[in-house]
Protein backbone atom coordinates (compact mmCIF):
# COMPACT_ATOMS: atom_id res chain seq x y z
CA UNK A 1 0.00 0.00 0.00
CA UNK A 2 1.05 3.43 -0.99
CA UNK A 3 -1.07 5.48 1.41
CA UNK A 4 -2.39 5.65 4.86
CA UNK A 5 -5.96 7.03 3.27
CA UNK A 6 -7.22 9.20 5.98
CA UNK A 7 -10.79 10.00 5.94
CA UNK A 8 -11.20 14.11 6.23
CA UNK A 9 -14.16 15.67 7.45
CA UNK A 10 -15.86 18.84 5.34
CA UNK A 11 -14.41 21.49 8.05
CA UNK A 12 -12.75 24.40 7.34
CA UNK A 13 -9.36 22.97 8.64
CA UNK A 14 -9.70 19.47 6.93
CA UNK A 15 -10.80 21.49 3.13
CA UNK A 16 -7.49 23.19 3.63
CA UNK A 17 -5.63 19.81 4.18
CA UNK A 18 -7.43 18.17 1.03
CA UNK A 19 -6.83 21.84 -1.10
CA UNK A 20 -2.83 21.64 -0.25
CA UNK A 21 -3.04 17.81 -1.62
CA UNK A 22 -4.64 18.72 -4.74
CA UNK A 23 -2.38 21.92 -5.00
CA UNK A 24 0.65 19.38 -4.60
CA UNK A 25 -0.56 17.04 -7.37
CA UNK A 26 -2.06 14.74 -5.17
CA UNK A 27 -5.96 13.12 -5.31
CA UNK A 28 -8.47 13.59 -2.79
CA UNK A 29 -11.83 11.79 -2.77
CA UNK A 30 -14.28 14.31 -3.06
CA UNK A 31 -17.93 13.75 -2.42
CA UNK A 32 -20.60 15.65 -5.31
CA UNK A 33 -24.23 15.84 -5.06
CA UNK A 34 -23.85 13.15 -7.92
CA UNK A 35 -21.46 10.41 -6.41
CA UNK A 36 -17.84 10.45 -5.24
CA UNK A 37 -15.62 11.87 -7.33
CA UNK A 38 -11.25 10.90 -7.23
CA UNK A 39 -10.45 14.57 -7.56
CA UNK A 40 -7.12 16.19 -8.79
CA UNK A 41 -5.91 19.74 -10.37
CA UNK A 42 -7.52 19.39 -13.71
CA UNK A 43 -4.31 20.86 -16.00
CA UNK A 44 -1.56 18.90 -13.63
CA UNK A 45 -1.50 16.10 -16.52
CA UNK A 46 0.83 13.94 -14.39
CA UNK A 47 -2.12 14.60 -10.93
CA UNK A 48 -4.36 13.52 -13.91
CA UNK A 49 -2.31 10.26 -14.92
CA UNK A 50 -2.59 9.09 -11.22
CA UNK A 51 -6.23 9.09 -11.17
CA UNK A 52 -5.95 6.77 -14.26
CA UNK A 53 -3.48 4.92 -12.29
CA UNK A 54 -5.64 4.37 -9.10
CA UNK A 55 -9.06 3.54 -10.81
CA UNK A 56 -7.75 1.36 -13.46
CA UNK A 57 -9.56 3.72 -16.25
CA UNK A 58 -8.97 3.36 -19.59
CA UNK A 59 -6.72 5.86 -21.28
CA UNK A 60 -9.77 6.77 -23.93
CA UNK A 61 -12.71 7.41 -21.16
CA UNK A 62 -11.99 11.31 -20.82
CA UNK A 63 -12.60 12.87 -17.33
CA UNK A 64 -14.74 15.50 -16.34
CA UNK A 65 -13.26 18.96 -14.93
CA UNK A 66 -15.47 20.86 -12.12
CA UNK A 67 -15.43 24.18 -11.56
CA UNK A 68 -16.92 26.55 -8.75
CA UNK A 69 -18.08 29.56 -11.15
CA UNK A 70 -20.15 29.52 -14.21
CA UNK A 71 -17.67 32.32 -15.40
CA UNK A 72 -14.92 29.23 -15.65
CA UNK A 73 -16.92 28.00 -18.64
CA UNK A 74 -14.91 30.14 -20.92
CA UNK A 75 -11.50 29.41 -19.00
CA UNK A 76 -11.37 25.61 -19.85
CA UNK A 77 -13.35 26.16 -23.21
CA UNK A 78 -14.13 28.27 -26.31
CA UNK A 79 -17.10 29.04 -28.59
CA UNK A 80 -19.46 28.47 -25.72
CA UNK A 81 -23.04 28.81 -27.27
CA UNK A 82 -25.43 31.15 -26.01
CA UNK A 83 -27.34 28.39 -25.20
CA UNK A 84 -25.08 26.72 -22.64
CA UNK A 85 -25.07 29.78 -20.16
CA UNK A 86 -28.91 29.19 -21.01
CA UNK A 87 -28.88 26.00 -19.49
CA UNK A 88 -26.01 26.97 -16.66
CA UNK A 89 -28.13 29.53 -15.52
CA UNK A 90 -31.34 27.05 -14.76
CA UNK A 91 -29.31 24.11 -13.64
CA UNK A 92 -25.80 25.04 -12.35
CA UNK A 93 -24.31 24.34 -10.31
CA UNK A 94 -26.12 20.45 -10.46
CA UNK A 95 -25.68 17.61 -12.17
CA UNK A 96 -24.94 18.74 -15.46
CA UNK A 97 -22.10 18.59 -17.34
CA UNK A 98 -21.74 20.47 -21.00
CA UNK A 99 -18.91 19.06 -23.63
CA UNK A 100 -17.71 21.97 -24.80
CA UNK A 101 -14.34 22.46 -27.44
CA UNK A 102 -11.56 22.97 -25.02
CA UNK A 103 -9.11 25.33 -24.55
CA UNK A 104 -5.34 24.35 -24.88
CA UNK A 105 -4.98 24.50 -20.96
CA UNK A 106 -6.98 21.53 -20.27
CA UNK A 107 -4.25 18.62 -21.05
CA UNK A 108 -4.53 15.48 -23.54
CA UNK A 109 -4.48 13.23 -20.88
CA UNK A 110 -7.82 15.22 -18.87
CA UNK A 111 -9.75 14.70 -22.11
CA UNK A 112 -8.51 11.05 -23.44
CA UNK A 113 -7.13 13.18 -26.24
CA UNK A 114 -10.54 14.80 -27.24
CA UNK A 115 -10.52 18.22 -28.14
CA UNK A 116 -13.48 18.67 -26.30
CA UNK A 117 -13.95 18.53 -22.19
CA UNK A 118 -16.61 17.92 -20.11
CA UNK A 119 -17.12 20.58 -17.70
CA UNK A 120 -19.74 21.20 -14.66
CA UNK A 121 -20.23 23.16 -11.79
CA UNK A 122 -21.03 20.57 -8.78
CA UNK A 123 -23.70 21.31 -5.99
CA UNK A 124 -21.82 20.05 -3.01
CA UNK A 125 -20.74 21.72 -0.63
CA UNK A 126 -17.63 20.07 0.06
CA UNK A 127 -16.97 19.89 -3.32
CA UNK A 128 -17.32 23.56 -4.40
CA UNK A 129 -15.14 24.57 -1.34
CA UNK A 130 -12.17 22.19 -2.34
CA UNK A 131 -11.95 23.68 -5.65
CA UNK A 132 -12.21 27.32 -4.32
CA UNK A 133 -9.20 26.37 -1.37
CA UNK A 134 -7.08 25.13 -3.95
CA UNK A 135 -7.91 27.69 -6.27
CA UNK A 136 -7.79 24.89 -8.97
CA UNK A 137 -10.24 23.11 -11.18
CA UNK A 138 -10.10 19.53 -10.54
CA UNK A 139 -10.65 16.40 -12.61
CA UNK A 140 -13.00 13.98 -11.19
CA UNK A 141 -14.34 11.10 -12.15
CA UNK A 142 -16.33 8.60 -10.28
CA UNK A 143 -14.09 7.46 -6.82
CA UNK A 144 -14.44 3.79 -8.00
CA UNK A 145 -12.40 1.02 -9.39
CA UNK A 146 -12.98 0.90 -13.24
CA UNK A 147 -16.08 -1.14 -13.85
CA UNK A 148 -17.62 -1.63 -9.94
CA UNK A 149 -20.70 0.45 -9.47
CA UNK A 150 -19.92 4.15 -8.40
CA UNK A 151 -19.34 5.09 -4.66
CA UNK A 152 -22.45 6.90 -3.11
CA UNK A 153 -20.81 6.89 0.15
CA UNK A 154 -17.57 7.42 1.46
CA UNK A 155 -17.49 3.83 2.94
CA UNK A 156 -17.64 2.75 -1.00
CA UNK A 157 -14.75 5.03 -1.28
CA UNK A 158 -12.72 3.69 0.96
CA UNK A 159 -13.75 0.33 -0.15
CA UNK A 160 -12.39 0.27 -3.66
CA UNK A 161 -8.97 3.05 -2.71
CA UNK A 162 -7.63 2.25 0.12
CA UNK A 163 -4.01 2.45 -0.12
CA UNK A 164 -4.57 4.28 -3.61
CA UNK A 165 -4.81 7.77 -2.77
CA UNK A 166 -3.88 9.76 0.61
CA UNK A 167 -7.45 11.31 1.45
CA UNK A 168 -11.22 10.92 0.98
CA UNK A 169 -13.63 14.10 2.72
CA UNK A 170 -16.86 12.14 3.71
CA UNK A 171 -19.37 14.68 2.81
CA UNK A 172 -22.25 11.42 4.12
CA UNK A 173 -24.73 9.77 1.13
CA UNK A 174 -24.80 11.77 -2.11
CA UNK A 175 -28.26 12.74 -2.63
CA UNK A 176 -28.62 11.84 -6.18
CA UNK A 177 -26.44 8.71 -6.21
CA UNK A 178 -26.28 8.48 -10.51
CA UNK A 179 -23.80 10.36 -12.44
CA UNK A 180 -24.38 13.65 -14.06
CA UNK A 181 -26.45 14.19 -16.82
CA UNK A 182 -23.71 14.72 -19.98
CA UNK A 183 -24.43 16.88 -23.02
CA UNK A 184 -23.20 18.28 -26.29
CA UNK A 185 -24.19 20.29 -28.28
CA UNK A 186 -25.68 20.31 -32.23
CA UNK A 187 -26.64 23.36 -33.43
CA UNK A 188 -30.01 24.56 -31.32
CA UNK A 189 -30.65 20.88 -30.27
CA UNK A 190 -28.24 19.19 -27.17
CA UNK A 191 -27.90 15.69 -27.29
CA UNK A 192 -28.06 13.85 -23.94
CA UNK A 193 -24.63 11.43 -24.43
CA UNK A 194 -25.23 10.21 -20.72
CA UNK A 195 -28.60 10.46 -18.43
CA UNK A 196 -28.68 11.60 -15.56
CA UNK A 197 -30.51 13.55 -12.92
CA UNK A 198 -31.23 16.57 -15.01
CA UNK A 199 -33.87 14.48 -17.28
CA UNK A 200 -34.83 14.92 -21.25
CA UNK A 201 -38.30 16.67 -20.05
CA UNK A 202 -36.75 19.25 -18.48
CA UNK A 203 -33.96 19.96 -21.01
CA UNK A 204 -36.58 19.94 -23.44
CA UNK A 205 -38.30 23.27 -21.89
CA UNK A 206 -34.81 24.66 -23.59
CA UNK A 207 -33.72 22.72 -26.37
CA UNK A 208 -34.70 20.17 -28.49
CA UNK A 209 -33.17 17.39 -27.13
CA UNK A 210 -31.84 14.22 -29.00
CA UNK A 211 -31.57 11.04 -27.00
CA UNK A 212 -28.05 9.09 -27.86
CA UNK A 213 -28.98 5.43 -28.99
CA UNK A 214 -26.35 4.66 -26.68
CA UNK A 215 -27.88 4.79 -23.92
CA UNK A 216 -30.30 1.98 -24.46
CA UNK A 217 -28.32 -0.20 -26.79
CA UNK A 218 -24.90 -1.58 -26.46
CA UNK A 219 -21.48 -0.27 -28.77
CA UNK A 220 -20.89 -3.06 -31.32
CA UNK A 221 -17.49 -3.74 -30.88
CA UNK A 222 -14.98 -1.21 -32.43
CA UNK A 223 -17.58 1.35 -33.14
CA UNK A 224 -17.33 5.07 -32.09
CA UNK A 225 -19.61 6.13 -29.60
CA UNK A 226 -19.56 10.01 -28.79
CA UNK A 227 -19.37 9.22 -25.03
CA UNK A 228 -16.24 7.13 -24.07
CA UNK A 229 -17.49 6.02 -20.88
CA UNK A 230 -20.57 4.53 -22.66
CA UNK A 231 -18.67 1.78 -24.81
CA UNK A 232 -17.74 -0.05 -21.30
CA UNK A 233 -19.35 -2.71 -18.90
CA UNK A 234 -19.97 -0.55 -15.65
CA UNK A 235 -21.51 -0.09 -12.78
CA UNK A 236 -20.95 -3.88 -12.09
CA UNK A 237 -21.60 -6.11 -9.28
CA UNK A 238 -19.82 -9.16 -9.30
CA UNK A 239 -22.89 -11.31 -9.17
CA UNK A 240 -24.57 -11.76 -13.01
CA UNK A 241 -27.53 -9.19 -13.43
CA UNK A 242 -30.42 -9.84 -15.09
CA UNK A 243 -33.19 -6.87 -15.77
CA UNK A 244 -36.89 -8.60 -15.82
CA UNK A 245 -38.97 -6.25 -17.50
CA UNK A 246 -42.55 -6.95 -16.41
CA UNK A 247 -45.80 -6.24 -14.03
CA UNK A 248 -45.24 -6.31 -10.33
CA UNK A 249 -46.70 -9.43 -9.95
CA UNK A 250 -45.14 -10.91 -12.41
CA UNK A 251 -42.03 -10.07 -11.38
CA UNK A 252 -42.60 -11.56 -7.94
CA UNK A 253 -43.91 -14.51 -9.56
CA UNK A 254 -40.41 -14.71 -11.71
CA UNK A 255 -38.63 -14.31 -8.72
CA UNK A 256 -40.57 -16.81 -6.54
CA UNK A 257 -39.77 -19.33 -9.10
CA UNK A 258 -36.24 -19.00 -9.10
CA UNK A 259 -34.86 -19.23 -6.06
CA UNK A 260 -31.02 -20.97 -5.09
CA UNK A 261 -27.23 -20.46 -3.33
CA UNK A 262 -26.48 -16.66 -4.32
CA UNK A 263 -30.07 -15.77 -6.11
CA UNK A 264 -31.34 -12.67 -4.97
CA UNK A 265 -34.47 -10.19 -6.14
CA UNK A 266 -33.58 -6.69 -6.34
CA UNK A 267 -37.34 -5.25 -6.60
CA UNK A 268 -39.12 -2.38 -5.99
CA UNK A 269 -39.65 -1.37 -1.95
CA UNK A 270 -43.43 -2.35 -2.41
CA UNK A 271 -42.65 -5.60 -4.30
CA UNK A 272 -40.47 -6.99 -1.29
CA UNK A 273 -43.25 -8.47 1.10
CA UNK A 274 -44.16 -10.59 -1.61
CA UNK A 275 -41.22 -11.92 -2.71
CA UNK A 276 -40.15 -15.40 -0.81
CA UNK A 277 -36.49 -15.47 -2.23
CA UNK A 278 -33.46 -13.26 -0.19
CA UNK A 279 -33.94 -9.64 -1.87
CA UNK A 280 -32.19 -5.87 -1.33
CA UNK A 281 -35.51 -3.50 -2.89
CA UNK A 282 -34.09 0.01 -4.09
CA UNK A 283 -37.36 2.40 -3.74
CA UNK A 284 -40.35 2.96 -4.92
CA UNK A 285 -39.57 6.57 -7.09
CA UNK A 286 -37.51 7.01 -10.23
CA UNK A 287 -35.47 9.35 -7.59
CA UNK A 288 -35.30 6.96 -5.08
CA UNK A 289 -33.99 4.11 -6.99
CA UNK A 290 -31.16 6.68 -8.55
CA UNK A 291 -29.97 7.75 -4.79
CA UNK A 292 -29.87 3.44 -3.91
CA UNK A 293 -29.31 2.12 -7.08
CA UNK A 294 -25.43 1.53 -6.47
CA UNK A 295 -25.22 1.18 -2.48
CA UNK A 296 -27.50 -1.95 -3.57
CA UNK A 297 -25.33 -3.12 -6.20
CA UNK A 298 -22.34 -3.27 -3.84
CA UNK A 299 -24.62 -4.90 -0.73
CA UNK A 300 -24.92 -7.97 -3.58
CA UNK A 301 -21.01 -7.98 -3.71
CA UNK A 302 -20.65 -8.31 0.10
CA UNK A 303 -23.81 -11.01 0.83
CA UNK A 304 -21.57 -12.62 -2.32
CA UNK A 305 -24.57 -12.95 -4.76
CA UNK A 306 -24.32 -14.99 -7.69
CA UNK A 307 -27.46 -14.32 -9.61
CA UNK A 308 -29.40 -11.19 -9.05
CA UNK A 309 -32.75 -10.43 -11.23
CA UNK A 310 -33.42 -6.72 -11.06
CA UNK A 311 -37.09 -5.44 -11.47
CA UNK A 312 -36.91 -2.54 -14.74
CA UNK A 313 -37.46 0.36 -13.62
CA UNK A 314 -39.02 3.53 -15.66
CA UNK A 315 -37.43 4.79 -18.78
CA UNK A 316 -39.06 8.22 -18.32
CA UNK A 317 -37.38 11.42 -16.40
CA UNK A 318 -34.70 10.22 -13.97
CA UNK A 319 -35.84 6.81 -14.55
CA UNK A 320 -33.74 6.65 -17.62
CA UNK A 321 -30.31 7.28 -15.62
CA UNK A 322 -31.61 4.53 -13.87
CA UNK A 323 -32.03 2.46 -16.98
CA UNK A 324 -29.16 2.94 -18.56
CA UNK A 325 -27.25 2.27 -15.28
CA UNK A 326 -28.82 -1.19 -14.81
CA UNK A 327 -28.35 -2.10 -18.46
CA UNK A 328 -24.71 -1.75 -17.92
CA UNK A 329 -24.57 -3.34 -14.50
CA UNK A 330 -26.60 -6.52 -16.51
CA UNK A 331 -24.35 -6.22 -19.59
CA UNK A 332 -28.07 -5.68 -21.86
CA UNK A 333 -29.02 -8.80 -20.52
CA UNK A 334 -33.40 -7.95 -20.15
CA UNK A 335 -35.55 -10.30 -20.10
CA UNK A 336 -39.21 -9.55 -20.95
CA UNK A 337 -41.85 -11.14 -19.15
P1 LIG B 1 -17.17 9.50 -14.93
O1 LIG B 1 -15.96 10.34 -14.79
O2 LIG B 1 -16.95 8.10 -14.47
O3 LIG B 1 -18.39 10.15 -14.41
O4 LIG B 1 -17.35 9.44 -16.50
C1 LIG B 1 -17.36 10.64 -17.24
C2 LIG B 1 -17.99 10.36 -18.55
O5 LIG B 1 -18.36 11.59 -19.17
C3 LIG B 1 -17.05 9.69 -19.56
O6 LIG B 1 -17.07 8.31 -19.43
C4 LIG B 1 -17.65 10.13 -20.88
O7 LIG B 1 -18.60 9.21 -21.29
C5 LIG B 1 -18.27 11.49 -20.57
N1 LIG B 1 -17.40 12.57 -21.07
C6 LIG B 1 -16.48 13.28 -20.39
N2 LIG B 1 -15.84 14.14 -21.19
C7 LIG B 1 -16.35 13.97 -22.43
C8 LIG B 1 -16.08 14.55 -23.72
N3 LIG B 1 -15.16 15.48 -23.89
N4 LIG B 1 -16.81 14.09 -24.76
C9 LIG B 1 -17.75 13.13 -24.60
N5 LIG B 1 -18.03 12.55 -23.42
C10 LIG B 1 -17.35 12.95 -22.34
MG1 LIG C 1 -17.58 6.38 -13.56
Amino acid sequence: MQFETKLLSSSETDIKEAAEIIIKGGIVGMPTETVYGLAADAENADAVAEIFKAKGRPQDNPLIVHIEDIADFEKYAKNVPDMAYKLAEKFCPGPLTMVLPKRDRIPDVTSAGLDTVGIRMPSHKAALALIRTSGKAVAAPSANLSGSPSPTTAAHVMDDMRGRIPAIIDGGSCPVGVESTVISFEGNAVRILRPGFISAEELSEFAEVIIDRHITEAAESGERVLSPGMKYKHYSPKANVTIIESSGTDYVKFVNSQGGEGVYAMPFDSDEKFCEIPCIPYGDSSEEQAARLFAALRKFDELGAKQVYARCPSKEGVGLAVYNRLLRAAGFEVKVI
